[in-house]
């Protein structure tokens, strides 16, 4: 029997492990901290064996493939020694791959993944089909391919996950966008990252189709470099196009062979202009799985924002308070600031990731009042907005932050929590630093 081993035991490795389980193989989990209770409990369930707290050689290295997680970087120490010798290495998805004989339209991209592969799975919902969503989101996919019998998949995949796949294939693939993001585990090597987000398109033969943007120079010019053999379906904001999306006066219009829809932007559930963006990719693929043109306008304007991007809490003294904890580059920020009517305080700050804001200081300069940044070391914030916002101050917790926020902001205002920067230094995670900051507002 051969042996799988999974490393990391989270959402997609205690998947990945049921799954190995029911297909028979000799399973071995090793998570190198501890595990959730939930997932500990799973593996029991299934009799999965597996340690936690750190992992024992002996168990691992005579494995015949290795699962890995994509929280753990190429460059661990026990990854390596498994390359070196010469073990396979998949990801949660490459596997459950073999095992599923859905459809599949997988995103991926710097910013726009969790919305856009909502809005698809919303459409596909609407439309009444049995479809599941995994990948990066909601319960694990090869966990779903071991328990349920779903006719499409739709899969949001991180660039960590597409590195270790090789044979998986998307029918629909879509790269939302590619900005510089997570640079640190590309050996801060743009092309690297760029590369790694086309891995999307592998495998891919005409029958398929490849949804991506074209006004994002950074796609375009990798596309020209190589061969996609994909039908390739762009989307944009600029021009008109034969086949795939683009606004046309005050709509969105979707082309796919001989077949139109069209819809009024304002009607559109997700306002700015990114949002645009992630509703014609999303209609483009409902297009491709025929879906008819009343069931899109339907869903495109019923679907609910997803938490922490950019959520209207509440109104305080006629104050808005948005959560966009998600935006945790700087492109991200760009589109919540971007689509701000109102004078904006704008909370930043948290771990920086080699950031340039000067693409912000524009659009700071015309509609940010004042500023809080809340984060350890602010000083990258200063340097680049002293001079350019009236009024910067700092905060060191979300209660201070949104303290000092309410007193800078006049009645009519919008205060816009949109980081540019990942959360660490002070909170568990976006999701704690946006549940924090939502608590602090309606203590308001
Ligand atoms: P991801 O899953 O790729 O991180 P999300 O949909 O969770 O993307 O959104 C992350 C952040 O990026 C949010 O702040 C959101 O408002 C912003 N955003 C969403 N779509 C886009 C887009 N197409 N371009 C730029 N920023 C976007």
């Amino acid at each position: 029997m051969s042996r799988i081993v999974i490393l990391g035991g989270g959402e997609s490795g205690t998947g990945a492990a049921v799954l190995a389980k029911k297909q028979g193989f000799d399973v071995f989990l090793s998570d190198k901290g501890k595990l959730g209770k939930d997932y500990a409990e799973m593996l029991r369930k299934w009799d999965i064996p597996f340690e936690e707290g750190g992992h024992s050689e002996e168990l691992i290295l005579n494995a015949d493939e290795v699962i890995k997680s994509p929280g753990i970087p190429n460059s661990a120490p026990l990854i390596q020694k498994l390359t070196s010798q010469g073990t396979h290495i998949i990801s949660e998805i490459e596997f459950a791959g073999r095992y599923d004989r859905a459809r599949r339209i997988c995103i991926t991209g710097s910013n726009g993944k969790t919305t856009t592969t909502s809005l698809i799975y919303h459409l596909l919902s609407q439309a009444g089909l049995n479809v599941g969503l995994g990948g990066n989101i909601g319960k694990s996919y090869a966990y779903q391919v071991a328990t349920s019998d779903h006719d499409i998949y739709v899969l949001e995949i991180s660039s960590f996950q597409l590195d270790n796949m090789y044979d998986f294939k998307a029918d629909i693939a879509i790269i939302t966008n590619i900005t510089p993001d997570h640079l640190d585990r590309y050996n801060h090597d743009m092309e690297e990252y760029v590369k790694a987000k086309f891995r999307i398109t592998r495998n891919m033969s005409s029958e398929d189709c490849f949804i991506f943007c074209s006004d994002d120079e950074i796609t375009i010019n990798h596309l020209n470099k190589i061969v996609v053999k994909a039908k390739q379906l762009p989307f944009t904001q600029k021009t008109e196009v034969a086949q795939g999306a683009f606004v046309k006066d005050d709509k969105i219009v979707i082309r796919y062979q001989d077949s139109e829809c069209d819809m009024y932007i304002r009607e559109l559930a997700l306002g700015g202009r990114h949002n645009v963006y992630n509703s014609m990719a999303a209609a483009i693929a409902a297009k491709v799985m025929d879906i008819d043109n009343g069931t899109i306008r339907e869903a495109l304007s019923s679907f609910q924002p997803v938490e922490h991007r950019l959520e209207k809490v509440a109104s305080v003294g006629g104050v808005l308070y948005v959560n966009d904890s998600k935006a945790t580059n700087v492109d991200a920020a760009w589109y919540a600031l971007e689509c701000q009517k109102q004078p904006v305080v704008w909370i930043v700050g948290g771990t920086d990731k080699g950031n340039d804001y000067s693409s912000l200081v524009p659009l700071a300069r015309e509609k940010v009042r004042a500023m809080v940044c809340m984060g350890v070391d602010n000083h990258k914030f200063h340097e680049s907005f002293d001079g350019v916002v009236p009024e910067i101050v700092e905060a060191s917790s979300a209660h201070e932050a949104v303290q000092l926020a309410s007193r800078l902001a006049k009645k009519g205002d919008v205060v816009l929590l949109s980081p540019c920067c990942a959360s660490f230094d002070l909170f568990r995670n976006y999701e704690d630093r946006g549940e924090q900051f939502k608590a602090e507002v309606r203590k308001l």
